[in-house]
């Protein structure tokens, strides 16, 4: 635990600092919507651009204006080709900005903020199993690009031409969240997959099974906010393998920190554990600087660089 002292004795700043203060949630609030329209912008005339970003997008959501990274990347290995422009966008854009799309701008994190603000218990999940859940978003990363370049050695080889759409995605076909909300979903009202004979198709198992999914991992993050991120999510997981050296970071004065105090912790949604983490910058793949930290502590608490 870093050392906590209260140089200046101020029982009622003690106070004050640990009240929470909204400005840059609401700011992050507005983002989040923004981002919700412009990634859904065909829907308002906006064209449709075939190009990579570190968020959660199914390319196959009908009025999507980009590719959701980890999609495009499972895509063009699948199709035998190498994906550098994806790994070169997420080691980019992690290495200098962190984590930072999936606090302000991702619609998956922004899903999984509305869910957390439900008036349900939460359940508090202790550090060492916070970290030891992570390895799940390692398993999908992996087991989906394995599965994804197993299919591409072979249509590069020309041992396959075509193929389910599951072999092209894995992960976006059997178990994405997103795919199922903003594409399943679309498309199940458009085909009458709902009609009680069609349910019991292909078709309507795939559906079944991916709104079980959804269920599953709409209950965890009511109680846990943004587990899908903190635990599941490949995209978080590929980001994450850089964002925790990124050059924008969030620093803590630890001068200015309060005995006993843990205000900013409490205010972390992805369970960072601040007070452990280096004051220089927090090096934690888990944070992706929402700034409710700073909100929740202002004084101890800042946007910053690391260089
Ligand atoms: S971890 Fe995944 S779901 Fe969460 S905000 Fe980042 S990209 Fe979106
Ligand atoms: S940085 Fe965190 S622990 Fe330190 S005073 Fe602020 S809220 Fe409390
Ligand atoms: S450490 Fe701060 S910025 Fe990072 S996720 Fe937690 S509250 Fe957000």
């Amino acid at each position: 635990m870093a050392t906590k002292s209260n140089p200046e004795n101020n029982p009622l700043k003690e106070w004050l600092s640990t009240l929470p203060n909204k400005r840059i949630r609401t700011l992050r609030l507005v983002s989040q919507l923004t981002f919700f329209f412009l990634f859904n912008g065909v829907i308002f005339g906006l064209s449709r651009i075939q190009f990579p970003i570190p968020v959660v997008l199914p390319p196959g959501a009908p009025y999507a204006t980009a590719w959701g990274g980890f999609s495009a990347l499972q895509y063009i290995l699948a199709v035998g080709q190498f994906p550098f422009l994806v790994l070169g966008v997420f080691f980019l854009t992690g290495a200098i900005f962190g984590k930072l799309t999936c606090g302000w701008a991702c619609p998956v994190g922004f899903w999984q903020d509305l869910l957390s603000w439900l008036p349900i218990s939460k359940i508090k999940v202790s550090r060492p199993t916070n970290r030891d859940l992570q390895d799940f978003s390692g398993f999908f990363l992996w087991g989906s690009i394995i599965v994804a370049g197993f299919f591409g050695i072979q249509r590069f080889n020309g041992q396959l031409t075509g193929g389910d759409f599951w072999t092209f995605m894995p992960f976006d076909a059997i178990i994405d969240p997103a795919g199922t909300m903003f594409v399943t979903y679309f498309y199940a009202l458009l085909w009458g997959v709902f009609d009680t004979d069609s349910l019991l198709d292909t078709v309507g198992n795939l559906f079944l099974w991916k709104t079980f999914i959804l269920a599953i991992f709409t209950y965890i993050s009511i109680k846990v906010p943004r587990a899908y991120c903190r635990w599941f999510c490949p995209t978080g997981a590929l980001l994450g393998y850089v964002s925790s050296n990124s050059i924008l970071t969030i620093k803590r004065d630890p001068t200015k920190c309060v005995d006993g105090c843990d205000a900013c912790e409490k205010a972390c949604p992805t369970g960072v554990p601040i007070t452990d983490e280096s004051t220089d910058g927090i090096a934690n793949n888990l944070c992706i600087l929402c700034g409710n930290c700073v909100d929740a502590c202002p004084d101890a608490m800042s946007f910053g660089f690391r260089f």
